[in-house]
């Protein structure tokens, strides 16, 4: 099963997630999976209740950030941030510390194109188990409290949008309810949203091609592309695709997955 990135109207989005019991490679593996999806869809974390999973488990790359620089304590030692980069969290439960709320403007890869002030605590502690169920307790504070307390609300069914003031809510309220709909209308047709795929058959060489289409298809169903034409007969089938003209305006792939694979030079087409 292909994992991809739920947006708002799943109702996956709404179920609290069932505790980790098992820590062996399967946890491994989708902590794996859920970076690479976070990075393709250039996100800082990702819980696994947005791309399908109800279970207690999230993964995060917070980058420091210079408006609100992160202290750290793991385990009781003050340390770097960025030596626990990227960061898996089972079962993660967070405590606010005494501090400051403060707004900070959020964004969600399950509501696409849609940031708004959210205000949150800025300390918080937050105990966690590993990938190897080792448990942890790490106390800090700035983007990486904000992100651990945005994550860890989708672990249990809370998203930002029940975090926001209502006059704040009140100015993204047509953006989300229009997205709800799209999201509804979309499970039930099986399609994704909007935007064209165009392989280059040129670029068709034996051995290659078939990864190349194959990656290709993958980004564009993490980021809920509609695939309107491709080459290669056997994934238009697969995928269901529909083979309409092209459109005018165009990003390449690389856009999406920061140039990790050699695709970069095919067009991938927006409607
Ligand atoms: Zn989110």
């Amino acid at each position: 099963m292909s994992l991809y990135i739920r947006y708002f109207g799943d109702s996956v989005l709404r179920q609290k997630g069932h505790k980790i019991e098992k820590f062996d490679d399967h946890l491994t593996k989708l902590s794996q999976d859920m970076l690479e999806i976070m990075h393709t869809s250039e996100g800082i974390g990702l819980a696994a209740q947005q791309i399908g999973k109800a279970i207690q488990f999230c993964v995060m790359e917070v980058p420091d950030h210079p408006e609100y620089p992160t202290t750290c304590i793991l385990d009781g030692k003050p340390l770097s941030s960025s030596l626990i980069m990227p960061l898996s969290l089972a079962n993660p439960v967070v405590k606010t510390l005494p501090s400051d709320e403060y707004y900070y403007e959020e964004g969600c890869l399950s509501f696409p194109g849609i940031n708004a002030d959210v205000a949150r605590p800025e300390r918080i502690v937050v105990t966690y188990q590993d990938l190897d169920g080792v448990e942890h307790t790490l106390e800090c504070d700035g983007l990486l409290a904000r992100c651990i307390q945005h994550e860890v609300d989708h672990l249990n069914g809370v998203l930002f949008i029940d975090r926001m003031e209502k006059p704040t809510f009140a100015e993204i309220k047509k953006e989300v309810q229009t997205l709800k709909q799209k999201t509804i209308e979309g499970i039930k047709s099986s399609k994704g949203q909007i935007v064209f795929l165009f392989l280059n058959e040129k670029k068709h060489q034996a051995g290659k091609s078939h990864y190349r289409g194959e990656f290709a298809l993958r980004v564009a169903h993490l980021l809920h592309l509609e695939i309107h034409r491709v080459a290669i007969p056997k994934y238009s089938q697969a995928w269901n695709c529909h083979h309409l003209s092209s459109s005018k305006s165009t990003f390449r792939i690389n856009a999406g997955c920061r140039g990790r694979l050699p695709w970069s030079t095919t067009p991938l087409r927006m409607g």
